[in-house]
């Protein structure tokens, strides 16, 4: 079948605002906030821990639901052309999110399960003047870069594809550059069935928040809030559950015999309680068993 995953991006210290660390750990010192160590506020990006209850709430209604769970973290090396002391917030930006560097940790209030997976972009060192269209940190797509912790060497997509992975769930920061890449790439060149989920993400400019939005309409990436993604996925999961019940029952039926009663029994409850024909129950290959059994109802084969 088919499976879902939720991919929180970027959801780092580093890319909070300083009030957000305040917030967190109001008993700090000044002194204790100035320390390198503390991480926060490196390139905040505005009301991105406004982020964390809306993730949390699409955490736990995909643990219910049974969707994969994956973070992607920023994760660069000390020197790289990707930060520069005068940035031009285009292609160069103040440092941020080193590797192993407090502002990489993911937000302390993040609840996520033992499950869930932790990939690390953007690890390889920019050279000065590189181009960097192809460049891993602002997109969790990019293949062979995104790498697994541990010794994985394992990038998000393949990751995903091997476990049969259709549709995206997309959170984090920030909107416009890595969030937004992402899905589009998920959209464009995996196929897959992409939503970004609005009040899990934030913009680090409103301008270039609403190209990003345009851009989601036109690949046909679905932008919705966390309230309406979660009651949509309820009815869903109401309906899968309503669908197995009916399921068991039909083998039930079936295992009592295959005699022509049999089988017409099990027409009947196809109609009644899955609303599908007999051509329908056919075409629907998930039960070989009962595709056998109306196989030979309609060949007469079962007499
Ligand atoms: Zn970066």
């Amino acid at each position: 079948m088919e499976k879902s995953a939720l991919i929180i991006v970027d959801a780092q210290r580093g890319f909070m605002p300083l009030e957000e660390g305040r917030r967190v750990w109001p008993n700090l010192s000044d002194d204790e906030r100035q320390k390198p160590n503390y991480g926060w506020g490196e390139l905040p990006v505005p009301d991105g821990g406004e982020i964390i209850n809306p993730v949390n709430r699409l955490v736990a209604a995909s643990i219910q639901f049974g969707h994969l769970i994956a973070t992607t973290q920023d994760w660069h090396p000390s020197n790289t052309a990707h930060f520069s002391d005068k940035p031009d917030y285009q292609t160069t930006w103040p440092r941020h999110c080193v590797a192993g560097w407090s502002g990489a940790e993911l937000h302390p209030n993040l609840a996520l399960p033992a499950s869930s997976e932790r990939f690390v972009k953007g690890t390889e060192e920019l050279k000065p003047g590189q181009e960097d269209t192809s460049y891993s940190g602002y997109n969790a797509f990019a293949p062979n870069i995104v790498i697994g912790f541990g010794n994985k060497r394992l990038t998000l997509p393949y990751f995903l594809e091997q476990r049969d992975v259709r549709k995206v769930i997309i959170g984090g920061l920030a909107l416009d550059y890595c969030v937004g890449q992402t899905a589009l790439d998920f959209r464009q060149k995996a196929d897959m069935d992409v939503t970004v989920i609005s009040d899990a993400t934030r913009p680090v400019a409103s301008e270039t928040g609403e190209a990003m939005l345009e851009q989601f309409r036109e690949a046909g990436i679905s932008y919705t809030d966390s309230e309406t993604w979660i009651r949509e996925q309820s009815k869903l999961d109401i309906q899968q559950q309503n669908s197995d019940n009916a399921r068991y029952e039909i083998t039930d039926i079936l295992s009592d015999s295959l005699t022509p009663r049999g089988i017409g029994q099990w027409l009947q409850a196809h109609n009644r309680l899955l609303g599908q024909t007999p051509a329908e129950a056919l075409a629907d290959g998930r039960d070989e068993e009962v595709q056998a059994a109306a196989q030979a109802f309609v060949d007469g084969s079962y007499i």
